[in-house]
Order: structure tokens, then C-alpha cells, then sequence
């Protein structure tokens, strides 16, 4: 909820003329409570996981193949009913527990200092805390997953996530209700350091979800804008952690690859791309063009 009555008062107040994106905020939010505001959180989740995994799940579907030669488990095709069952268990952990932690976490957010007025933050000030919440999210859900991959934290969380092992973008928030939740503590802890205004916050949610919507996706498209950002694993990286399973100790990081090449869980990977490395000379030499072009690590 906005303290000015008007748009003059808000220019007033901030000594200059409104941006059309502020007016526009200025209109939808000024007479909205801050908990709605922060409410809409759940909302957007549950668009993005909607919207975010269907191009991909079509060409599962019906498979053509300029785009299906970039599968990464060729072999493994999950059907319609699977997808459906993950995105109505997905969508009810999201109303059963993610619901709650909002109700409940209102009073943090406020705490903490995510901001809802005037003025918005800038294009650069939105970049700059987006690239810190992705840092210190990928640092703690490194050291979380990895103890999720400990006997008793797979045992009892971690396998249903792992129940994917060619995993599909609906199933990227498919997991234990319980890791849902144990997993919402880094990506709220960069808001929490560097607060910012809640568009940041929504539009990190959302980014985050995207995210780890495309590194499930199971195909390793070549054009893929996320390939040109520095040490960002993708989806060809994660894949391999859902291929080797429950035993893997292998690439444990949810965004960057650093930390897994810093504490050296991406040995088994790293040897498996050289030796597919090696494998594409020899089929380069011996003119098989078809699996020159596939993806560089092709579980099979
Ligand atoms: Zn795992
Ligand atoms: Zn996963």
C-alpha cells in the first residue's frame, strides 16, 4: 500500500515526474495491502510452472525430430499420464505447503525490508540483486542437496525428486514437500541480505523457477541463450546428476558449476564428457554426422 493519495502527491514527494512503469504501479498497487502484494508470489509460481515446461513437454509428445535428436536420454520417454501426475503432484505441494510458508513468512519479508512503494528500482539496482540472490542461492543449495544425498536425508526427502531419472521440466519442483520447504531458505536468504522492491523479489521467484525449469528440461538445445553465461551448468549438467541417481555424488549445484569443480563433485562428469569427447572424434573420422551433432554428453 502506497502512502500518497495521488500521482502528484507520489511526484511531490519524490521531486520529479513518474516513469509510465511507475504510474502503472502506482495504479495497481496503491491501494493494495503489502501481504496481497506478496500473496501474488504463489500465484506467478504456479504460471510459471504451468506455462514455463510446456514447449519442451510438447516436443516430448510428439517428438519431431530436428529437436528430438537433442535429447539427452533418447531412451527414455515419459507418457502423457506421467506428466499429468507430476504436474498435479507438483501443484498441490504448491497449495498445501507453499501456501502456508507465505502466510507465515509475511512478517520476515516485512522485517527484512522488502520494500513495495515508490520509487521502483532501476534496471541496474534489479540486476545487480538478481545476480547476488542466484550466487548466494547456488552456494547453500550446493551444501543442502548434498546432505539431501546423505542415507537419511535421500531415504526420507530426497528420492521423490530422484524418482525422475530423465527428468522433464515438470519435474523440476517435483520433490518431497519437505524439500520443497528446506529448499525455499537459500533462495530467500539473498532477499533477506540485499532486500530489495518486491518486482525484484517476484521476478527472482520467477527467474529461479525458469531456471530450474530449463536445467530439467532434459534436451540440450546448442542454441540455448543460458550456454553464454559464465560457469552455468544447464541442462546437460543436471541430467547427468538425475542419471546417475540416488548414488550420485556428482553435481550437486543447482545453477553455476564452481562449486562442484571447487570441492570436486563433477569428477565422474567431467569423465564422462572426455570420453565422449573422444568418442565424437571417432565418429567424426568415421563420417556417423548424425551423432556428431548430438548433444556432447548422450546417456543411453
Ligand atoms: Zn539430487
Ligand atoms: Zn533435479
Amino acid at each position: 500500500m502506497l502512502p500518497f493519495q495521488s500521482i502528484g502527491e507520489a511526484e511531490a514527494a519524490l521531486g520529479r515526474n513518474l516513469t509510465a512503469a511507475e504510474v502503472m504501479w502506482f495504479r495497481y498497487s496503491a491501494g493494495m495491502h503489502d501481504f496481497w502484494l506478496y500473496a501474488h508470489n504463489i500465484a506467478f509460481l504456479i504460471l510459471v510452472y504451468s506455462l514455463a515446461p510446456l514447449p519442451v513437454a510438447l516436443v516430448e509428445l510428439f517428438r519431431p525430430k530436428s529437436i528430438d535428436k537433442y535429447k539427452l536420454q533418447p531412451k527414455v520417454r515419459h507418457p502423457a499420464s506421467t506428466v499429468l501426475q507430476c504436474y498435479k503432484d507438483v501443484v498441490r505441494t504448491f497449495i498445501l505447503a507453499v501456501g502456508p510458508l507465505q502466510l507465515f513468512s509475511y512478517p520476515t519479508i516485512k522485517g527484512v525490508g522488502i520494500r513495495t512503494g515508490l520509487p521502483l528500482p532501476t534496471g541496474w539496482e534489479v540486476a545487480a540483486q538478481l545476480a547476488v540472490y542466484f550466487l548466494v542461492e547456488d552456494y547453500f543449495n550446493y551444501w543442502i542437496h548434498r546432505w539431501l544425498h546423505g542415507k537419511w536425508g535421500y531415504e526420507n526427502i530426497h528420492r521423490v525428486h530422484h524418482e525422475f531419472t530423465a527428468p522433464i521440466g515438470f519435474a523440476a519442483p517435483y520433490a518431497h514437500w519437505a524439500e520443497v520447504l528446506i529448499l525455499g531458505f537459500p533462495a530467500f536468504l539473498g532477499p533477506a541480505i540485499v532486500p530489495g522492491h518486491i518486482v525484484t523479489f517476484w521476478l527472482w521467484m520467477a527467474l529461479r523457477h525458469v531456471e530450474a525449469i530449463e536445467t530439467h528440461c532434459g534436451y540440450d538445445f546448442p542454441q540455448t541463450p543460458t550456454k553464454y553465461i559464465p560457469f552455468y551448468g544447464g541442462a546437460e549438467y543436471h541430467d547427468y546428476h538425475h542419471y546417475v541417481g540416488g548414488q550420485s555424488h556428482s553435481n550437486f549445484a543447482s545453477v553455476f558449476t564452481y562449486c562442484d569443480y571447487i570441492y570436486g563433485t563433477d569428477k565422474g562428469y567431467r569423465y564422462q564428457k572426455e570420453h565422449l569427447a573422444k568418442l565424437r572424434e571417432i565418429w567424426k573420422t568415421n563420417d556417423l554426422n548424425e551423432e556428431v551433432n548430438a548433444p556432447l554428453v548422450k546417456y543411453e
